[in-house]
């Protein structure tokens, strides 16, 4: 089970490891669990077309941890 986007997703390899627990729960309930279907980052892209924004999260909001800054 997983989203099959979960390779190329830039918020998967960005968020996997470590941002602590919220991150973690989510990457498990979505990319890794029954979530992945509810993925807003699945439907931003269906909808706008493209990349979805790399902070957004699949829950829908949008992270103000942006790539590289691991604070
Ligand atoms: S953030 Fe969404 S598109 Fe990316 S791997 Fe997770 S469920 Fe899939």
């Amino acid at each position: 089970m997983g989203c099959e986007k979960m390779k190329l997703c830039p918020f998967f390899a960005e968020f996997k490891d470590g941002f602590g627990s919220h991150y973690q729960v989510m990457i498990q309930s979505y990319c890794q669990g029954v979530l992945s279907d509810m993925c807003k980052r699945k439907k931003y892209e269906s909808v706008e077309g493209g990349l979805a924004p790399e902070n957004l999260c699949p829950s829908g909001h949008y992270s103000k941890r942006l790539t590289g800054q691991h604070t």
